[in-house]
This record gives structure tokens, C-alpha cells and sequence, in this order.
């Protein structure tokens, strides 16, 4: 079997061991990381074991390795030392730079990975047997995306990813839902700040301005939208600033 991201702290890894371990004594052959925000990766100490492996888009070493300590320490801060100072950063070590099938006997995964869109290394899983599609943060429901990859890379690779035939998404933040239905309301939201923030690209507008009114008109829509969107803004606008 198989195990698709992990929690942000080694204690939520042995939680999701323990509710897999309710259900199952199979041999977990794999763990899956979506990406490398540590609240998909931060619990992968937890499955380490003979037999199995760590599986994760060809960047993501890198990825860990360069921001592995900042994340470890913000997350510190955050959640405190108890929780975080047994997290062990822990790369995956079978890399996908295309598309890869692991196959479970009774049930095939189809892996692939993408261009820079919500992260640098964001990969999604498809559950060819139940047509249910593991997106990672590359699908963002309830709680407003995050975006620390490419806006316009990511809104290129919404176009590819309506096309996997899935019935059903489990998204890195929100609920199952139904497939394609799921990315719309994220995608009015990109398109929003994406064309906002060329506007005030456009008008010459400060940076600071931009932060603070790009995409308003989705505050409404989204849970968190005031802790993350000027940072989305922020992070579009270097991105289209020289188009
Ligand atoms: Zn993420």
C-alpha cells in the first residue's frame, strides 16, 4: 500500500501510522510526498522502515534541502519545541521527473509531476482503480490557495490536470469533492490576482498597493484570505513584473 503526504510534525505521521495500522497490516511500500510544505512532509520520520520508500517529484530533494531549516524553525516558533524538535527532514529517494506508475497489485498510481505552480515541485497522484485524484496544493478548496511557485505556471497546469479523468479530488486543503467541478472557484481566484496585479503592473503602482487591493474582490470566497493574499500578490507581481 501506499501513503500520500504526512503532517506537519513527526507525532501527526504516527497518528496517520496508527489509523492506517487500524485498518491495515499490509506492508506500506511507499510514501508519497505531494510536495514540500511541511505540512505534507513533516511526518515522514515516522514511516521510515525497511521495505519502504519515499517517492517525490525530482526537485523536491532540493527543495528540502535548501528550505528544510527555515521550515523546521518557523514551524518551532509556531508550534513549539515539543512538537517539532523530533521532525526529521526525510527527501524522497525515487523521483519522478515525468510520470511514474506504482503499481499496488490491486490498484495502480499513476504519478506525475509538474512545472512550478502552486510549489517548485508539486506532483499528483491518480488512483486509476477508484478514479480518485490526489492533487496535493496544486488544489486549494475553502481555504485561499497559496501560492509560492508560479501564478501562471500554475493556472497552465489547472488546464492539463481538468483533463485527468477523475471522478473525485482530495485536495491538499478542503474537502473531497467532485472532479472538475473542484477547481473553479480556484481558478477565478488566480485569474483575479493574475489580472490585477498585471493592472497595477500596468499603471505603475507600488508594490504596497498591490499587496493590499490585488484580488479583493475574493476575499468573501476564501477562509484565510487576509493571511495570505497580499503574499500572493506579492509573489505574482515579481513574477510579472518585467512581462
Ligand atoms: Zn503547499
Amino acid at each position: 500500500m501506499a501513503v500520500i503526504d504526512t503532517g506537519g510534525s513527526l507525532r501527526g505521521g504516527e497518528a496517520l501510522l496508527a489509523a492506517v495500522r487500524a485498518r491495515t497490516s499490509k506492508p506500506i511500500r511507499y510514501v508519497i510526498n505531494t510536495h514540500g510544505h511541511p505540512d505534507h512532509v513533516f511526518g515522514n520520520g515516522a514511516f521510515v522502515a525497511e521495505g519502504t520508500s519515499f517517492v517525490g517529484h525530482s526537485k523536491l530533494p532540493q527543495a528540502l534541502a535548501t528550505r528544510g531549516p527555515y521550515y523546521l524553525d518557523n514551524f518551532r516558533r509556531i508550534m513549539g519545541s515539543d512538537l517539532i524538535d523530533p521532525v526529521k527532514i526525510v527527501p524522497p529517494t525515487l523521483l519522478v521527473t515525468d510520470t511514474l506508475t506504482l503499481d499496488l497489485g490491486s490498484r495502480r498510481l499513476a504519478l506525475r509531476a509538474w512545472s512550478p505552480g502552486h510549489s517548485d515541485s508539486d506532483l499528483t497522484v491518480f488512483d486509476e482503480t477508484t478514479k480518485t485524484l490526489f492533487a496535493g496544493d496544486l488544489v486549494f478548496l475553502r481555504h485561499v490557495p497559496v501560492m509560492d511557485g508560479s501564478i501562471r505556471g500554475w493556472l497552465g497546469t489547472l488546464k492539463e490536470l481538468e483533463s485527468i479523468p477523475a471522478q473525485r479530488v482530495v485536495p491538499g486543503h478542503g474537502p473531497v469533492s467532485e472532479w472538475p467541478g473542484a477547481l473553479a472557484n480556484e481558478r477565478r481566484y488566480l485569474m483575479a490576482l493574475l489580472a490585477d496585479v498585471r493592472a497595477s503592473n500596468k499603471k505603475g503602482e507600488p508594490i504596497r498597493t498591490v499587496a493590499d487591493k490585488a484580488a479583493a474582490s475574493e476575499r468573501p470566497h476564501w477562509e484565510l484570505f487576509d493571511d495570505y493574499n497580499a503574499r500572493n500578490a506579492t509573489a505574482a507581481f515579481s513574477e510579472i513584473e518585467w512581462e
